[in-house]
């Protein structure tokens, strides 16, 4: 069950101009309890057309050794009520949320040879497991490839590099952008010339589910694992039946 919790909104800033840097408080510093890789859903309080309340998951993009502050980075996206909250809202306010959440984790039996291949905003989630405590201790010589329509896209580059810090191999891919007619050939076409040169134990996707649900399929074909690819999907969810 969803237990209510709300953080202070403790900074907000612009990394450019789609782009928020969330930090968050929690109230008298206690411990959020979140794994690098898992998310919060905030609740906005905005009532969509069809009555419902939109609520929006967001992922921990700062490291899970610190619990009573966490990070989110957010994108805008058109107008959607979302993320646009999220530029919105001013320092000091409280943010009501649920989580964390989701199983989008390093597990123990998770081998130490990993490739994360993050797409879009997708990226924030990879980050956010990156920096573990579980993952530092076991991935060593682990990859992250990232595909975005620009090297500016969402969080520059030098930004993700200087999270990243060393810890894995990091490429970014420019690929067109999301319902580009081309978009899922590229992507295809880097995932598969990657494979042939590095074979992972354990994959971690999230992002764009266009691109990686089938993605998961073909991995699955070419004999990983089913339990070791974990997929954190942001958005385009084919399980997803209604908007809320
Ligand atoms: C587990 C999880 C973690 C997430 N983490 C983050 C995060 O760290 N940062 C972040 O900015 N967003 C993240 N998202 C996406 C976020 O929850 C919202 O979907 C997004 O902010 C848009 O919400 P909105 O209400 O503004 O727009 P909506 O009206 O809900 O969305 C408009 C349309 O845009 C699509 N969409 C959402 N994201 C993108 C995108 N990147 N590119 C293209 N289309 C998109 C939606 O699927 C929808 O079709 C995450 C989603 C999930 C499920």
């Amino acid at each position: 069950m969803a237990i209510p919790k709300a953080a202070r909104i403790e900074k907000s800033e612009p990394i450019n101009s789609e782009t928020k840097l969330l930090t968050l408080a929690m109230p008298a510093g206690e411990p959020l309890g979140f794994t690098g890789g898992q998310y919060v859903i905030v609740n906005t309080n905005i009532p969509l057309p069809g009555g419902k309340i939109a609520k929006r998951a967001y992922s921990i993009l700062s490291s899970d050794q610190e619990q009573a502050k966490f990070q989110i980075a957010v994108k805008k996206i058109g107008e959607g009520p979302g993320s646009n909250y999220m530029h919105e809202t001013q320092i000091g306010a409280e943010l009501p949320f649920s989580g964390p959440w989701g199983q989008f984790v390093m597990d123990n039996d998770d081998s130490s040879k990993v490739l994360l291949l993050a797409t879009d905003t997708g990226i924030t989630a990879a980050l956010g497991l990156i920096q573990s405590a579980k993952f530092k201790e076991r991935s060593k010589g682990s990859r992250l490839l990232w595909l975005a329509e620009s090297s500016e896209y969402f969080l520059p580059q030098t930004f993700v590099r200087n999270m990243v810090a060393g810890a894995v191999r990091f490429d970014l891919e420019i690929i067109p952008s999301v319902n580009h007619p081309e978009r899922f050939r590229k992507a295809q076409i880097i995932l598969k010339t990657a494979l042939e040169e590095w074979q992972p134990q354990s994959m971690f996707l999230s992002g764009d589910g266009a691109l990686l649900y089938p993605f998961q399929e073909e991995l699955v074909n070419r004999g990983v694992a089913e339990k070791q690819i974990k997929l954190e999907c942001f958005f385009n969810n084919p399980f997803k039946k209604v908007a809320a």
